[in-house]
């Protein structure tokens, strides 16, 4: 107790007294020992929030204090009525163990607009009739933020709905390779495809991770035919339109073509308005329409920046008990906000984005490996934060694992030189900026 008064003496120094009250001072501590320190919160809100925000905060203050690395782990207050329930054929023991699918992925969630209703008319026709209709498989595509793993996963909810036996394995391509590399060394290749090909719908999220891996990509082709022969319901979902997966094999992109490629654009003003009303209706916060007209006209068109507005409100007035007015909506929100093209994007979809485009794991990018894989993305991903975000040099070095001014200096330079002579790093920015929704 006193040492985590020590830590947050620490953190005190470091943010504002107002961020600080809001924040900080509510956390309930609950234990230290060498390896973690955990920590407990009044709700969802705080806890997205502090792990968004605080995290690697808490984390360099508590090792600065105690002297060793720790683990920082933010849990939320249990509340009685919580009860998540997950369809048995969910679970999974061993090795390969698909995801859960999150229990607010559903389509009675999903907002409908010009901008997706395609995408959404499709992945209900699939779910309704897994391996049946023709959009076998059906490949979702589009930017980061705009709904395919809702979609993917709103598909996997409704199956098991109408069929609680049903074998739904939704995982991404990340962990599928994972899973994959982890089975070569354990001499289990032939339970993992196995285990897939039992599938009856196989639902693999983003798979441009594939991209440049070939053995993997060789594993998933063979899965892909056995479901698929066996009429087996088979999902994708992708950041780039099929034609931009180059470093995915042709015989895989040319199966895909079998089915159907629908994308999701971003949502335009009227869309944005009702995914906002839909959250505020879901968390009970009451908002004044000129304060939704406000972040529909200001948050960029990335759902998931919009959701983080409004949980950043609901925190706020949860905390502070304060009715959301449009000026005490503008202040909180001035981050989020765009000047230009400025506060439109957080570091996390930054590093998302990037993560994805490289196929890299975010962890390592945020983390300090000097692996030759992460170095360059983890450049950009400072770079971008640098040119998109208004944090300074010392907060943007603190989210890339502690890292200090100098070396953010470097990276942005180093970036700047590349983008003046390499002409296909050239691009790739661009498609970077293109899939952060602001080239
Ligand atoms: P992607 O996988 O395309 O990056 P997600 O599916 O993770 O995006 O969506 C980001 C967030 O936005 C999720 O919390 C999701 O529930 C929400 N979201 C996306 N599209 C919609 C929509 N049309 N209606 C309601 N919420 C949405
Ligand atoms: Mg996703």
């Amino acid at each position: 107790m006193e040492r985590w008064q020590n830590i947050l003496e620490l953190i005190k120094n470091t943010i504002n007294p107002q961020s600080y009250d809001t924040w900080f001072a509510p956390i309930k501590f609950i234990s230290l020992d060498d390896k973690k320190i955990i920590l407990e919160v009044e709700n969802n809100f705080v806890s997205d929030w502090i792990q968004q925000n605080y995290v690697e905060l808490i984390k360099t203050k508590a090792e600065h204090a105690l002297n060793y690395p720790i683990d920082v782990v933010v849990k939320v207050k249990e509340s009685p009525s919580e009860n998540v329930t997950i369809p048995p054929s969910m679970y999974r023991t061993g090795s390969f163990r698909p995801d859960y699918l999150n229990s607010r992925y559903v389509f009675d969630n999903f907002v409908v607009g010009n901008s997706n209703q395609f995408a959404c008319s499709a992945a209900k026709a699939v779910s309704e009739a897994p391996g049946k209709t023709k959009f076998n498989p059906l490949l979702i595509y589009g930017g980061a933020g705009l709904g395919k793993t809702h979609l993917i996963q709103a598909i996997g909810h409704t199956v098991l709905i109408n069929n609680k036996n049903a074998r739904v394995y939704y995982t991404t391509s990340e962990q599928f390779t994972f899973d994959f590399i982890e089975s070569i060394k354990n001499n289990k290749i032939t339970e993992l495809s196995n285990f897939y090909r039992n599938a009856d719908v196989l639902l693999m999220d983003d798979i441009q991770f594939f991209i440049g891996r070939e053995r993997t990509q060789e594993e998933f082709f063979h899965i892909f035919n056995t479901l698929y022969q066996n009429q087996k319901q088979i999902v994708l979902t992708s950041d780039r339109s099929p034609k931009d997966l180059q470093g995915m094999e042709e015989r895989l992109v040319s199966r895909f073509q079998w089915g159907l490629f629908v994308d999701i654009q971003p949502p335009d003003k009227e869309t944005r308005i009702a995914i906002i009303l839909k959250k505020t209706e879901a968390e009970k916060l009451n908002i004044p329409s000129e304060v939704v007209q406000y972040i529909a006209d200001n948050v960029s068109s990335n759902i998931r920046e919009i959701e983080g507005s409004i949980i950043k409100l609901m925190a706020f007035s949860s905390l502070t008990k304060n009715d959301i007015s449009l000026d005490l909506a503008k202040q909180i929100l001035k981050e989020n906000m765009s000047n230009g093209i400025k506060k439109r994007v957080s570091v996390d979809v930054i590093i998302e984005t990037v993560s994805k485009f490289y196929g890299v794991p975010e962890n390592a990018i945020r983390g300090k490996t000097r692996s030759k894989e992460i170095v360059l993305p983890r450049m950009i991903s400072m770079f971008l934060t640098k040119q998109l975000t208004n944090y300074s040099l010392k907060t943007i070095g603190l989210q890339f694992g502690g890292r200090d001014h100098s070396t953010v200096i470097h990276a942005i330079g180093t970036v700047e030189e590349k983008l003046s002579t390499d002409d296909v790093f050239q691009k790739e920015m661009e498609a970077i900026k293109k899939q952060l929704n602001i080239a």
